[in-house]
């Protein structure tokens, strides 16, 4: 038996925002990252919306990059003295990850964080309060996914917690706030999102409900990306709809080790982040090439849907990859780890630790060719050094 969850209802659209008047409750808590959202009056728009509904409001601001378990924890305390049957979850990845995870420890305050990291092992949620989403990127679609991703920075881990209890009751997919984005930004999340939907369409648990949403996300973001990056209003508003498609496919098919990679290697190296969607669109050709003999067939069927002609399967990923090659110069992004600034003697020191880990991520298992943490190291030499990936 197999299982495809996703939010009962996305509205989308400019101005869908309006959507809020009709909700039904008594009371919402809405969590929120930095300002942007306020500046840009999209805050007040929702609280306006909310109120007119008839909801009573309560703010919880101030979700910091890369969420922490002290900030969920303290957002499911106020949850717990304010009591609200809705959780609205507004901005970047950040501020709806720690959502999701304040609302576990809302309704379920004896809970441990220990307790959720085991994926799928989430105890029944909506007994005190269902969940909306709004998302201000293009990229993680953490607005219809299954997944949260929580920093313990006391231990220095990133736990991406996954399980379908999680997944947001109603999406606002609305493109105006994805204005807001600053160029590179898109670059990123426009990556992370195609990295999503290639991941997922080559993925070991890809199904016939997950393929279609990933195809039409891939073809979207080829026509799409380089506008919106370009500024292009409608392509913008484009790459908003098709992030979200990628995330209905990944949510169900899961990802691969690009994903493991950049997991692994976003916060390892002193000389700063690798933004995730960045570390994402540097490995991903890299991965493509390993992968490439274990699912000839879904990545020429990639290459195919996108006409990017070729006369047998290798030629058609030979394009695939030149395509993303070309995508990535478009966009800025650099195509090895030497080139974004990572230090050698760190990088070959790190190598063996890195390997380790991103061998073990939880988005190891569906890639569609199995890794040692031996190939992984010489993978991710592939991508510091830009060499040919030739990997038995
Ligand atoms: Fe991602």
């Amino acid at each position: 038996m197999a299982r495809f969850t996703l939010p009962r209802d996305i509205y989308y659209g400019r101005g869908c925002l309006d959507e809020l008047k009709n909700l039904k409750g008594k009371t919402a808590v809405v969590v929120i990252g930095g300002g942007s959202m306020k500046r840009f009056g999209f805050l007040d728009k929702v609280v306006t919306n909310l109120e007119e509904a008839g909801l009573k409001v309560h703010l919880f601001e101030n979700v910091e990059p890369d969420p922490s378990v002290e900030t969920v924890m303290k957002g499911a305390q106020m949850m717990r003295e304010v009591n609200p049957d809705w959780i609205v979850a507004m901005g970047g990845g950040s501020p709806i990850d720690a959502a999701k995870a304040m609302w576990v420890f809302y309704e379920y305050p004896d809970t441990s964080f220990e307790d959720i990291i085991q994926p799928f092992s989430f105890p029944t949620l909506r007994t005190k309060a269902k969940f909306l989403a709004i998302p201000s990127t293009s990229g993680t679609a953490t607005e219809v996914t299954a997944f949260s991703v929580i920093t313990d920075y006391a231990k220095g881990v990133k736990y991406p917690l996954a399980d379908f209890n999680i997944t947001p009751d109603i999406a606002l997919v609305d493109p105006d706030l994805a204005e807001t984005m600053p160029p590179k930004l898109v670059a990123h999340t426009g990556m992370d999102a195609l990295t999503h939907a290639i991941e997922a369409y080559v993925s070991t648990v890809s199904t016939c409900f997950t393929d279609p949403l990933a195809l039409k996300a891939i073809s979207m973001v080829r026509e799409y990306l380089v506008d919106s990056f370009n500024g292009d209003k409608n392509a913008r508003e484009q790459m908003h709809y098709a992030q979200c498609l990628a995330g209905m496919a990944f949510s169900n098919a899961l990802l691969g080790i690009v994903h493991s990679m950049a997991h692994k290697t976003g916060a390892a190296f002193s000389t700063g982040h690798i933004p995730h969607g960045c570390a994402n669109a540097i490995y991903l050709p890299y991965v493509i090439q390993y992968n490439a003999a274990y699912a000839p067939k879904k990545y020429a069927e990639i290459a195919d849907s996108l006409n990017l002609g070729g006369s047998t399967e290798q030629e058609k990923i030979q394009n695939l990859c030149k395509m993303i090659d070309e995508f990535n110069v478009k966009l800025g992004i650099p195509k090895t780890l030497k080139e974004f600034g990572i230090n050698e003697e760190e990088f070959l020191q790190k190598l063996p630790t890195i390997a380790e880990l991103a061998v073990g991520d939880a988005c190891t298992g569906s890639n569609p060719r199995p890794i040692t943490p031996k190939q992984m190291e010489e993978l991710l030499k592939c991508t510091y050094y830009g060499t040919k990936v030739d990997i038995q």
